[in-house]
């Protein structure tokens, strides 16, 4: 069991792979995006305080991110190990997920970055908008997304690189060989002997 996340940037594909990886590593899924989606269509407290910033492309304040998160990582099914998608996003989510890690004696093994250049994020956000319709895909709401990671959750991925447990994965081509790719990296990376941090 691990204790994984996943980060990169909008249209990298990362949803996509997170499922995969998570049946790969027999552990759940737990999207941050898809849960405050499901919570606006069913119009819950949480959804409706969330709505504008997902439709807007904005990020959800940091307070009811990390309540969020801390609750679903306290759930049977996530104590032993989870892949998060999605979170955290800023510096200051980061520090909390620490914190909530540490109550319990654990720490991340492994952070998998997706990477892909710019235009291809933005050809693969147009396709997803045919297909799944979410309203945050249209190409104002997906550039204040793509600047947003750029501004702040590049950060993330720096602090996670300066600790070495930073796994970056070749996100551009066919998502099946992405997959692969990125299952190979990690459980090469899980294995290696690391110094005690
Ligand atoms: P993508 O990475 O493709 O933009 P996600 O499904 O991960 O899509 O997130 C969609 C939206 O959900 C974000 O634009 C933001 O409004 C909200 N969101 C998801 N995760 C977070 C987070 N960790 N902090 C703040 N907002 C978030």
């Amino acid at each position: 069991m691990s204790r994984l996340l996943i980060i990169g940037p909008p249209g990298s594909g990362k949803g996509t792979q997170a499922e995969h990886l998570a049946r790969h590593f027999q552990v759940p899924a737990v999207s941050t995006g898809d849960i405050f989606r499901s919570n606006v269509r069913r119009k819950t407290h949480l959804g409706n305080q969330a709505a504008r910033y997902l439709d807007d492309g904005h990020f959800v304040p940091d307070h009811l991110t990390n309540a969020l998160v801390k609750d679903r990582l306290l759930e049977s099914d996530a104590r032993k190990g989870f892949l998060l998608d999605g979170y955290p996003r800023t510096a200051p989510q980061a520090l909390e997920l620490d914190s909530m890690l540490a109550d319990h004696g654990h720490v991340l093994d492994a952070v998998i970055e997706l990477t892909a250049p710019d235009a291809e994020l933005e050809e693969r956000m147009q396709r997803r908008a045919l297909e799944q319709g979410r309203t945050d895909d249209t190409i104002d709401v997906f550039r204040r997304r793509l600047d947003l990671y750029r501004r702040q959750t590049h950060e993330v991925v720096s602090v996670y690189a300066g600790r070495g447990i930073l796994v970056s994965v070749n996100g551009s081509g066919d998502p099946g060989g992405i997959t692969a790719a990125a299952i190979a990296a990690v459980e090469q990376f899980l294995a290696a002997p690391r110094p005690p941090s």
